[in-house]
């Protein structure tokens, strides 16, 4: 992808607009790399996203330098998942492309817990 393509992406990409604060979250976690808050259409009594505030297109777009990026927020998702009660475990969904059901397209963990009427 061209620099121009990436520039392009990342000004219309509604989670690259919240991570820059122009779109309100409910924000669970922020530092310098990574945001996490919760989802808009929450599918289980806990359910919040994790993203890079980088623009990474999905997981199919990840780069090796990436790899400490990545790290990072899957170490997070015990941490966060723990903070917001799911004690007796949680679901993790990273939808990667059009037939991996991804409808937006920047990298984010969907983190799904609470009681099981969810499943
Ligand atoms: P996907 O199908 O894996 O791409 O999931 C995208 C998720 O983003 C869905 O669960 C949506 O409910 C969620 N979502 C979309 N827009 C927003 C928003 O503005 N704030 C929080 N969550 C959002």
């Amino acid at each position: 992808m061209t620099s121009t393509r990436t520039e392009s992406s990342m000004q219309d990409c509604i989670f690259c607009k919240i991570g820059r604060g122009d779109i309100p979250s409910r924000k669970i976690y922020e530092d310098d790399d990574v945001l996490a808050f919760h989802d808009i259409n929450p599918k289980a009594p806990v359910h919040f996203l994790i993203i890079p505030k980088k623009h990474i297109a999905s997981l199919a777009e990840a780069q090796p330098e990436d790899e400490a990026l990545l790290g990072k927020m899957l170490t997070l998702v015990r941490k966060l998942a723990l903070q917001e009660g799911c004690v007796n475990g949680f679901r993790t969904v990273i939808n990667t492309g059009r037939d991996g059901g991804q409808e937006v397209a920047h990298l984010h963990i969907h983190v799904l817990g609470g009681p099981q009427p969810w499943k």
